[in-house]
């Protein structure tokens, strides 16, 4: 009986299987993230989570120095790994946690403590923070990092600055971001708008993302920032004449007081 099957064939099988296995692999998500919560430090103190003292940890040490488990860094408890390194002769720490453990420390920070009425607007914090989060992955790669523990990205309290209600609000948006045109958004938020978000290129230079332009906002009038008042001197007064071309139509009730001494001041025409 003829051979219909030969090696060469197997062979030709397998490298056509191998070959296609880059197109069936999943996407991969990161899931880690590695924030720099101290930075150019002469000194760090280290309790670690079954440690009865603090240790000071200084440069002489042999870098880099991991913890893992529930440390505390200068008195603030993370959780995952930290990694204590030397960056440019000065003393850094990293904390590399679940991405998903990063925003108990993060949302906290924006809101504060909760009541369950408040559990919605959490969730839109986590999701708002989560997209930030992802948007931002590998920003310091030079310096080994994605982001800082400040409001130069968000602002990390760790595990110390937690709140039990907040965890929820996270858990139920869970992996939940963000996107346009399959990318993470950068996903800004702000405190109090006063009735019109501003446009992008009102704060940042450079090509605007067509979901950042000025729109009306309702929802920031019970806020006490809503309205503010801001006193000028005489002296100011015609710069500010000059400014006052500019402001947009939605800056209302402007008017401009002469100061009094001791007295309420003498409105200008
Ligand atoms: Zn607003």
């Amino acid at each position: 009986m003829k051979r219909y099957i030969r090696p060469y064939h197997i062979i030709f099988v397998v490298i056509f299987l191998l070959n296609c296995l880059g197109y069936v692999r999943k996407q991969r998500v990161p899931r880690m993230v590695r924030v720099a919560i101290v930075c150019g430090a002469e000194s760090i103190r280290i309790k670690e989570a079954d440690a009865s003292q603090t240790e000071e940890i200084l440069i002489n040490h042999r870098f880099p120095m991991y913890y893992r488990g529930g440390v505390y860094v200068n008195g603030r408890k993370y959780r995952g790994t930290v990694v204590l390194k030397k960056i440019g002769g000065k003393l850094w720490a990293i904390n590399v946690l679940k991405i998903e453990d990063y925003l108990k420390g993060v949302v906290p920070a924006e809101l504060g403590k909760i009541t369950p009425n408040l559990l919605a607007a959490a969730k839109a914090q986590a999701v708002a923070a989560r997209t930030y989060t992802y948007a931002h992955l590998n920003n310091y790669q030079e310096l080994g990092f994605d982001l800082y523990a400040t409001v130069q990205d968000q602002v990390y309290l760790g595990e110390s600055g937690e709140d039990s209600l907040i965890n929820i609000a996270i858990e139920q948006t869970r992996g939940e971001i963000l996107v346009y045109h399959n990318k993470p958004i950068e996903a800004k938020y702000h405190s109090t708008c006063g009735g019109r978000t501003a446009d992008f290129n009102d704060a940042w230079p450079g090509p605007a993302p067509p979901y950042l332009r000025s729109v009306r906002c309702p929802y920031c009038s019970k806020s006490p920032h809503f309205r503010w008042q801001k006193t000028y001197l005489t002296k100011e007064r015609r710069k500010f004449d000059n400014r006052r071309q500019g402001v947009r139509s939605w800056c209302r009730d402007v008017s401009i007081w002469r100061p009094g001494n001791g007295t309420p001041g003498q409105k200008l025409p």
